[in-house]
């Protein structure tokens, strides 16, 4: 079992949904944590258990950056919307920079974040 942390933002927050439906057995498996409209929509979409931390405008990126860096989380999929900047920008810009600096596996789309599961699948 592996601490795996689940963030989307808005635009990306219906690909989330039909990731997690799409691999809810799979992710049942482990820990789930994620910021906090992101994991509102996962368990309200899957029943999943998803620990909320803050939203991503409230400091959620920086929270869940912070549990990278003291090595609780596995892996991160992170589904950001590349056409439009976010007002919390460098949080997310230091989430992704900690995941780089630990080896922690970060997926910033729908097909990275698949074969990262799969991945798992495969153990
Ligand atoms: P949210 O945060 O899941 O609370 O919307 C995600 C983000 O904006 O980084």
């Amino acid at each position: 079992m592996i601490t795996i942390a689940l963030i989307a933002h808005d635009r990306k927050k219906d690909d989330m949904v039909a990731l997690a439906t799409r691999y809810k057995d799979l992710l049942g498996q482990h820990a789930l944590l994620g910021t906090g409209t992101t994991s509102a929509r996962i368990r309200e979409a899957t029943g999943l258990n998803v620990q909320p931390y803050l939203s991503g405008p409230q400091g959620g990126d920086q929270q869940i950056g912070g549990l990278v860096a003291e090595g609780k989380v596995d892996m991160v999929l992170f589904l950001r919307d590349p056409m439009m900047a976010q007002p919390h920008e460098p949080d997310i810009t230091a989430l992704m920079r900690v995941c780089d600096v630990h080896n922690v596996p970060l997926a910033t789309n729908v097909a990275a974040a698949s074969r990262l599961l799969d991945s798992l699948a495969d153990e």
